[in-house]
């Protein structure tokens, strides 16, 4: 089995699931082998490519996967509002945040601006002790505002 790994990890996907404590299956290093492949795939999407892999695996045992994975700390869980569902990718601890596009859902990684956790301070943090904080930068993308200029173009005309 070949397998193209990210630019921060060079672990071995067996080797991951054991240092995270977790018992190594199919599923799980299917998961894992999807979300290092679509960065920021949304959870239907991981469904159907683990199924494409595995065969006949439903989409709640791969819900299962993405929270037992998301608290282990192998991956990080996106979280774009109700604009669609969560996304997923493979948590290199670095504390990026992301910018979404209203529009089409395009989701961008931004480094995080002072490299580390927490990178803000809240105005009040009423007592609690800081430790991430994720930062979605929401918006509209070069593509959907040129799109948009042109329709607007076109009905002005
Ligand atoms: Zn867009
Ligand atoms: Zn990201």
């Amino acid at each position: 089995m070949t397998s193209s790994h990210g630019p921060v990890t060079g672990t071995d996907p067996h080797e991951q699931l054991r240092r995270a404590g977790l018992r190594v299956t199919a599923p799980r290093l299917a998961v894992l082998d999807v979300v290092a492949e679509r960065q920021h795939a949304e959870t239907d999407e991981i469904a159907t490519a683990v199924r494409e892999r595995l065969g006949s695996v439903s989409t709640q045992a791969v819900y299962g996967v993405l929270q037992a994975l998301t608290d282990a700390g192998l991956l990080r869980r996106v979280s774009t509002g109700s604009r669609s569902a969560s996304r997923y990718e493979v948590h290199h601890h670095d504390n990026h945040h992301h910018l979404l596009c209203r529009m089409c859902g395009r989701l961008e990684d931004v480094a995080c601006v002072v490299g580390e956790a927490p990178c803000l301070e809240p105005s009040d943090d009423h007592g609690f002790t800081i430790e991430a904080v994720d930062v979605l930068f929401r918006g509209v993308c070069p593509s959907c505002r040129e799109r948009a200029a042109a329709a607007e173009h076109r009905a002005g005309s």
